[in-house]
């Protein structure tokens, strides 16, 4: 969302004592900034009312960390807004299952139905790609283009045929040759007009898919709680797919939708690339949108596991540069009782993609890690530019690795390193530190 908000949410979080005023202060601003990221405004009212509500009741006032307090409700609130947990497909106990795609043209519908394919696919599915827009030879074309490129096959009958002719043919023949899910690729229109909801209409009636999702471009800003109301109205949609939200959008759209049409937001587009796809999680959108990267979970994730004393410990030793390997495989094992490293690192503000891809710590290969620094000496790692070619010949044959290994952990260490050096000023150790902030 805007700028604005997150300078609110700044403001909000150092208050030290809130009065009813001050919440009603907040509130305005926070309506402002939603309103300015084109979330809907009948929207806007009812969360504020809501938000409201609850800021001005018992917990806040009486809590000692009211400005934090006002933040966690605004936030779960927004999480609420979204759908509160992550919407699952519908699966067909009866192969195969169907699932339709539609929207408007350009909204990303054909590289969504490449982008499902493949994540189905990873989940062990077999899936099959339809091309039911007949009305652009490109588009059968750009479709098969996709399946090759992820080597998932494509059914098509040309652009001579009916869309809904292609849908049942395609549902028989996935039934004879055995693909358990059917991803069909409908046209679209630049405005939405009867004729295309005529026969989004009659695909839905002939082909009777489990899932009809509808495929909207997140930078449409207002307009897309529109589309997403007709189609809404007309196909009785189970989903919304967002697309481009790695764009410059304002992502008022995420807010909207899913309260307009009472129907979530099952997955997001974050880029071109097939990979580019992930589930929708309204908590991570809530902490986006408030400009906080996934500091709630984090912070709850890291109550669990996260000694207190130790992280002040490591924050004393980050500043004064003796952060050792010992601390770094500590931290490998802390980290390991939080799950995924890259999801953990991924929650703290700040780390954007580009690092984590450079910084690569795979699970499986922790074990080597904790075996090579478990061969060195003490000397070694708390000093590690002792590490010469002999010694690390010795720690790799030690550990059972390679010298390549041993250098690998050597150039992780040293990028965690300069990466959690970046944080020992800003607030996410703080925030690890204050670890009962939130609460
Ligand atoms: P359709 O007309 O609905 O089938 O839309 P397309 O699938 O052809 O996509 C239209 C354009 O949007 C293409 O250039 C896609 O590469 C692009 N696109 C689709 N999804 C995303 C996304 O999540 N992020 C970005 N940046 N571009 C996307
Ligand atoms: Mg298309």
């Amino acid at each position: 969302l805007s700028e604005k908000l997150q300078n609110v949410m700044k403001k909000i979080r150092s208050a030290g004592r809130v009065t009813e005023k001050d919440v009603k202060e907040m509130m305005r601003e926070v309506r402002m900034a939603l309103l300015e990221a084109d979330v809907n405004y009948k929207v806007v009212k009812d969360f504020i009312a809501k938000v409201s509500e609850r800021a001005v009741g018992q917990e806040v006032l009486e809590s000692l960390t009211p400005g934090q307090q006002v933040i966690k409700i605004v936030h779960e609130e927004l999480i609420q807004l979204m759908g509160g947990a992550v919407a699952k497909l519908t699966v067909s106990p009866s192969p195969p299952t169907v699932y339709m795609m539609v929207g408007l043209q350009g909204a990303g519908k054909t590289t969504v139905c490449g982008k499902l394919a493949n994540y189905l696919r990873k989940q062990g599915k077999r899936p099959l790609l339809v091309a039911c827009d007949v009305y652009r030879p490109a588009a059968v074309k750009q479709l098969q283009v996709l399946g090759k490129q992820i080597d998932i096959p494509v059914f098509e009958m040309g652009t001579g045929t009916s869309p809904v002719e292609i849908a049942k043919k395609s549902v028989d023949y996935a039934r004879s040759m055995q693909f358990d899910t059917v991803i069909i690729d409908t046209a679209g229109r630049l405005h939405i007009d009867e004729e295309l909801m005529h026969e989004l209409e009659n695909i839905k009636l002939s082909v009777k898919p489990h899932e009809i999702l509808l495929v909207v471009d997140s930078m449409t800003g207002q307009d897309a709680v529109n589309v997403a109301e007709s189609f809404n109205n007309r196909l009785d949609i189970d989903g919304i797919i967002l697309t481009k939200l790695d764009g410059d959008t304002r992502g008022g759209a995420a807010l909207s939708t899913k309260a307009v049409t009472g129907k979530p937001v099952k997955f997001v587009g974050i880029g071109e690339k097939l990979s580019d796809f992930e589930p929708f999680y309204p908590d991570r959108m809530a902490s986006r949108i408030l400009g906080m990267g996934d500091v709630l979970t984090l912070i709850e994730k890291a109550q669990a596991s996260f000694d207190e004393k130790k992280a002040l410990e490591l924050e004393k030793k980050l500043r004064t540069q003796q952060f050792t390997l010992d601390d770094f495989l500590e931290q490998l094992q802390q980290i390991k009782n939080m799950g995924p490293i890259s999801q953990f690192l991924g929650m703290l503000p700040g780390v954007n993609s580009k690092v984590l891809k450079d910084i690569q710590i795979d699970e499986k290969q922790m074990v080597y890690v904790e075996a090579i620094i478990q061969s060195m000496t003490k000397k070694e790692r708390e000093n590690p530019s002792i590490i010469n070619s002999s010694r690390k010949r010795r720690i790799a044959e030690g550990s059972g690795t390679s010298i390549q290994q041993v250098n690998q952990v050597l150039k992780q260490f040293e990028q965690v390193k300069k990466m959690m050096k970046m944080f020992s000023n800003p607030r996410a150790l703080k925030g690890l530190r204050g670890l009962g902030g939130f609460r």
